[in-house]
């Protein structure tokens, strides 16, 4: 029997996102913590091992009404052998037909495209914070931006249809860039999606760095004819460009809440299972340890389905956030 993750607020949460490393080979300058050493970072035997991992995704799946899976890090293709892990996902994913999702920035990936689809892989999301070498270099650390371009065009090849490209928007550094992210990719099959910078322990938020999306949407109409495009389903407010392909969406954690559609639920590369993005790890719920105390199916469901009645109907403002945040994006994957 299937049951449905079904919370107090009657939001139903049929999308998991998965971490599979907290380690990435960038160190963009809004996510990974900026006072971070080589400790922090996870053994091998804290995270989830491959088998465990399906075993969760199997129940989770085929129990627990989860219809999409997106897998993300750290750099999710940045965990060793993780191929094998997809091959021996493939056939989970064929029998219970969820949406198999990567989060990536792209720079890993490209290699593997054609095996990544032979195991199933539905959608790709990449990160792409400026199309200006040194500016892209600067949030990054890396001098990677050809590959990242390289890995959408083969994307594209490869017949991936509507890959997104998610652009944390942060002032004075490439805000001003976005109306030329629309210019560069207008004749393509391509959601731009511009996300609010949002605060996380020790990544350079602050009030002046913040732009909103309405201040980043106004400055794309100087330039270009956006309309709406109704869209309940998509966290993101969607928009056509007016007499070009690419699309325009506007992710605004912080200046409205979207709480009211969640169906997410986050599991960190460590086995800790997040009802909200922005909860205390102290409320995280350790996965890990029921696997590994050889807890069953049925206390497995068990032990998620009574974490649903805890959680919150929309996360804190954004002033306490800023101070408080203790969660890196690094560990839980967007
Ligand atoms: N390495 C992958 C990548 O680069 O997309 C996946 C991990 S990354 C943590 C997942 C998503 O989180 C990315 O789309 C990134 O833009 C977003 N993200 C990270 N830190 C953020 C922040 N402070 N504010 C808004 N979005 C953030």
């Amino acid at each position: 029997m299937t049951l449905v993750l079904k919370d107090r607020f009657g939001r139903i949460h049929d999308y998991l996102r998965v971490s599979l490393t907290d380690k990435c080979n960038l160190k963009c300058i809004y996510c990974t913590p900026h006072q971070i050493n080589a400790r922090d970072k996870l053994d091998k035997s804290e995270i989830l091992s491959f088998d465990e991992l399906l075993r969760i995704i199997r129940v989770f799946t085929t129990r627990l009404g989860i219809k999409k899976v997106r897998f993300t890090g750290g750099e999710a293709m940045a965990r060793k052998d993780i191929m094998k892990f997809f091959w021996t996902l493939a056939p989970l994913k064929e029998k219970t037909g969820f949406e198999f999702a990567i989060t990536t920035n792209g720079t890993l990936l490209k290699e593997n495209i054609e095996a990544l689809k032979k195991c199933g892989l539905d959608r790709v999301n990449l990160s792409l914070d400026s199309l200006c070498p040194g500016v892209f270099k600067y949030i990054t650390g890396s001098d990677k931006l050809q590959d990242v371009l390289g890995c959408i065009s083969s994307l594209e090849e490869a017949g991936f249809e509507n890959l997104k490209l998610n652009t944390v928007v942060i002032r004075d550094i490439n805000h001003l860039e976005t109306a030329d992210f629309v210019d560069f990719f207008r004749y393509r099959d391509i959601t731009l999606r511009f996300i609010e910078f949002m605060p996380f322990q020790n990544n350079g938020w602050t009030k002046e760095a913040f732009v909103s999306s309405e201040e980043v949407r106004r400055h794309i109409e100087k330039r270009f004819i956006l309309e709406k495009i109704e869209d309940r389903h998509q966290i993101a407010d969607l928009y056509r460009v007016k007499g070009y392909k690419v699309k325009v969406g506007f992710i605004r954690p912080i200046s409205e809440h979207f709480c009211a559609n969640c169906n997410r639920l986050r599991i960190k590369a460590n086995g800790s299972m997040k009802l909200c993005l922005f909860d205390p790890e102290e409320s995280e719920i350790d996965l890990k340890a029921a696997l590994r105390n050889g807890s069953d199916d049925i206390e497995l469901i068990r032990l998620i389905s009574e974490a649903m009645k805890l959680k919150e109907k929309e996360h804190p403002d954004v002033g306490s956030l800023a101070q408080g945040n203790r969660n890196s994006m690094q560990n839980i994957g967007g």
